[in-house]
């Protein structure tokens, strides 16, 4: 750090993301990117776009805001999009935080905290409660922000549609934003409530569900109006923020939504055979929507078995916070991916208890 940096920024605390080691090649189960490649014809769009490189991007990105607009049966003017979901959410704190205590679960996507202090919106982190589920009922009072992930991160556990209606309905003076970055795998969208509700925002993502992690694009559903903020404050930093390979690799992808939809189809049934499989080992697998499994095993710690996997060539991700120390999330892979992981822990299982 320098003398130079602002000293608010100085004890700023930054996302730790998912480590990307390059050391060896790992089976990645880290980060809950799609396991399957792209459709044949994203990777064609995104070539063929390269020759036009040499010319900025569309910066009202209206092709893919009206391919949104028509997949949700809404307007392109309420669709929103970004380099990555993560943009959207930095956008939201900063329109909308204020000095009004903004609200969240105190185990959820780690970059809530981060936006917060870096726009020092202050901040209430609610504690899940003991089976780790949200109570929505914590959050009906208050004037700042609400924000949740539905499902959650890294939990895997989902509010329904009626429990997010009463939290929006319970203060129509405040944003609340609802996080579906998962809701492709078999979760319930709030989409249908974006009708009565000009207070409700949500924040997708092409990262999880569209293979298209590397190509950062997020986008938002919400009012004319709030989409206009946001886009407001796009054009106050970045209007070209959308590449052209990734405006067209989205494009593509929706086109072929059949596919994609197939695939996550398919990982929401190998995450179920996966969670039997590890159930079947002893372990407490919560009970997931999304393309990740929580996980705990009374009989090792998960920083353990996170180095113990690493060791044999699987990531898988640990947090090291007070709740959730004994846990793992791992991401859904391919079903040969997920045997190669029953195998690895079968045998870390075996190791430890031989010790
Ligand atoms: C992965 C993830 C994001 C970020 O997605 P990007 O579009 O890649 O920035 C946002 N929210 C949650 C809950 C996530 O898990």
């Amino acid at each position: 750090m320098s003398r130079f940096l602002l000293p608010v920024y100085q004890t700023m605390e930054v996302y730790t993301p998912g480590e990307q080691p390059r050391d060896r090649t790992y089976l990645k189960l880290n980060t809950n990117e799609f396991p399957f490649p792209p459709a044949p014809a994203v990777v064609q769009a995104v070539a063929a776009e390269a020759d036009a490189l040499a010319l900025y991007p569309d910066p009202t990105c209206k092709a893919l805001r009206q391919s949104l607009a028509e997949r949700h049966g809404i307007e392109w003017e309420q669709v929103f999009v970004a380099n990555g979901s993560d943009d959207i959410l930095n956008f939201a704190f900063w329109a909308y935080g204020g000095a009004k205590t903004a609200k969240f679960p105190d185990i959820t996507y780690g970059f809530y905290t981060v936006f917060a202090q870096l726009h020092q919106v202050p901040c209430e982190q609610i504690p899940l409660q003991e089976d780790f589920t949200v109570n929505w009922r914590d959050y009906l009072t208050g004037e700042g922000m609400v924000v949740l992930a539905n499902p959650n991160a890294p939990t895997g556990l989902a509010l329904a549609q009626g429990e997010i209606e009463a939290i929006l309905s319970a203060n129509r003076q405040r944003v609340v934003v609802v996080d579906e970055a998962y809701v492709d795998f078999g979760g319930e969208s709030v989409l249908p409530l974006l009708r009565q509700y000009d207070n409700l925002l949500i924040v997708r993502t092409f990262s999880k569900s569209w293979a298209l992690a590397g190509g950062r694009l997020g986008y938002a559903l919400g009012s004319r109006e709030l989409i206009a903020d946001l886009e407001k404050l796009k054009y106050a930093t970045n209007p070209y923020a959308i590449n052209r390979m990734t405006m067209a690799a989205g494009l593509a992808a929706l086109e072929e939504d059949t596919y994609y939809a197939d695939c996550c189809h398919e990982i929401a049934e190998i995450r179920e055979d996966t969670a039997c499989s590890l159930r079947r080992l002893g372990f407490f697998v919560l009970p997931s929507l999304t393309n990740f499994l929580f996980v705990r095993h009374p009989q090792i710690d998960g920083g353990l078995l996170y180095r113990m996997l690493k060791e044999k060539g699987i990531l898988v991700r640990h947090f090291d916070s007070l709740r959730i120390r004994d846990f793992n999330r791992i991401t859904i892979g391919t079903g040969e991916q997920m045997e190669q992981l029953v195998t690895a822990i079968t045998d870390c299982l075996q190791e430890v208890a031989s010790t």
